[in-house]
């Protein structure tokens, strides 16, 4: 997880020293956010900055907060706090931050509810209570980051989160070697542990040690003393098995296809200007997302223009066009909703919210005629008006589309190339793209954003909101 390993360097270097790393003009960090799917080694890695640090390793789960009797759960989080404060430079580690840290919905529920909303706020003053000098270092976990409550995430609580993301080709491969060593498995010659790590996309580093696991117990069960390959390929045959039923197991075809996909948005992003800089392209799975294909804005942004608008549009396109182009007109798949929906609504906004059409001119709609859990506002519209407004969004619509598929179609050998390399390594830099577009003259116009944690080294400027750009 070399990426991840990056993010968390400061937080060790803080803890080995608090007081150098603040006298030094470090920003000291005080809440951390660790998210990422069950079993990508969250918890692992809290114990791992620990012990590199060499600071005690405090941890406790919030379902152990969450208590039948009121008033419980709120004392255990202020004994927590105080053990912590008799060993600091230590670190805590609160697992499963979602069982209290879920959004307050203000409606009573009676004795369970009003308990976690009290440990709750029982967290939040201890949190508020440190200081950042006090070398406390508090890291939660979660892989349901879209339910905590936004009050945990403000400035000076969890206020840097970190994604921990499955394991790459390489990190499968470096992670089936640590298990492997650390069980001390003897292999048969014809093991290779890159092939089983290419065979296992997807998986999390607690599939790959059950893996390693498995196969060893099948050796055994065969009376063999070695473990050999034809074990290993049993073993991923039975976890994925279990994987594919969770609907986590992905096809080779598939694979292909969503790589396709991805790198239709990531060449269309390169080739506006005014599309945000593209950083990565993966095809690892991540939460609900098959692919992801990463643009990090130079700055935070405000205002758009109607270019920067189009460009994002094209952008989403991006990967349904390649699926049209490499797969044909039935060969496009459902993997473009979240694109679709987005590009629309952002249409629709272009034309109604913005004004920025020559066919409407300077009108605003309201967006709630949209949405209807929302009370409508503003002067109704004539039909007359809804259905120009309608059409004008299908032409920009259809437009920006018939051009995202131009580009796709004069880069296709180029595409395929960058293809062939994003399923070879699953994750690719935009560095390693614009290389190979270079490669074959594609003109690419826009730049390549390395990880926010290298920009934020490279500059000199230690008040950076470090980790305030995800
Ligand atoms: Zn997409």
């Amino acid at each position: 997880m070399d990426e991840v390993k990056e993010e968390v360097k400061e937080i060790i270097d803080y803890l080995k020293d608090p007081q150098r790393f603040q006298k030094l003009g470090g920003r000291a960090p005080k809440g951390v956010l660790f998210y990422g799917d069950p079993g990508v080694g969250k918890t692992l890695l809290a114990k791992a900055i620990a012990g590199e640090a060499n600071v005690p390793f405090i941890s406790i789960s919030g379902s152990d907060f969450v208590e039948m009797f009121v008033g419980v759960g709120a004392a255990r989080v202020r004994d927590l706090f105080e053990t912590a404060k008799k060993h600091a430079p230590c670190l805590v580690f609160i697992d499963e931050i979602d069982a209290v840290g879920r959004t307050r919905s203000g409606v009573g529920f009676g004795g369970g509810h009003d308990e976690r909303e009290q440990t709750l706020n029982q967290l939040l003053v201890e949190l508020d209570g440190f200081e950042s000098g006090e070398g406390i270092i508090v890291i939660a976990a979660t892989n349901r980051p879209d339910i905590l409550d936004p009050a945990l995430l403000r400035p000076g609580r969890f206020d840097r989160q970190i994604s921990v993301p499955k394991p790459d080709v390489k990190g499968r491969y470096e992670i089936l070697k640590v298990h492997v060593k650390k069980k001390k498995i003897p292999l048969d010659n014809d093991v290779d542990l890159m092939v089983i790590a290419r065979g296992t996309p997807g998986f999390s580093g607690a599939d790959l040690a059950n893996i390693v696991n498995e196969a060893a117990l099948l050796a055994a069960r065969k009376r063999k003393d070695r473990v050999g390959m034809k074990e290993f390929e049993e073993a991923m045959d039975r976890i994925m098995m279990g994987l594919e039923r969770k609907g986590m197991a992905i096809t080779p075809a598939e694979k292909e296809k969503i790589a396709y996909h991805e790198v239709g948005h990531a060449i269309v992003s390169l080739m506006f200007k005014e599309a945000d800089p593209l950083h990565k392209v993966s095809i690892i799975p991540r939460g609900m997302a098959l692919g992801v294909t990463v643009n990090l804005p130079e700055e935070d942004r405000h205002i758009y223009s109607k270019k920067d608008l189009m460009a994002r549009i094209h952008q989403l396109f991006g990967g349904r066009a390649a699926e049209e182009v490499f797969y044909g007109k039935d060969g496009i798949t459902t993997g473009a909703e979240n694109d679709l929906m987005r590009a629309t609504e952002l249409a629709y906004r272009i034309v109604a919210s913005w004004g920025m059409t020559e066919e409407l001119g300077p009108i605003h709609v309201s967006t709630a005629r949209n949405n209807p859990f929302m009370p409508q506002q503003g002067p109704e519209i004539s039909e007359e008006t809804a259905r120009k407004i309608d059409e004008e969004v299908n032409r920009l619509l259809r437009d920006a589309y018939a051009k995202t598929k131009e580009i796709i179609e004069s880069y296709k050998d180029a595409i395929t190339a960058v293809v062939e390399l994003l399923l070879d390594k699953e994750t690719i830099t935009c560095d390693e793209m614009v290389a190979i577009l270079e490669e074959y003259g594609v003109p690419v116009v826009n730049k390549c954003r390395k990880s926010i944690v290298e920009v934020v080294s490279d500059s000199s400027a230690p008040e950076t909101p470090a980790g305030a750009i995800e």
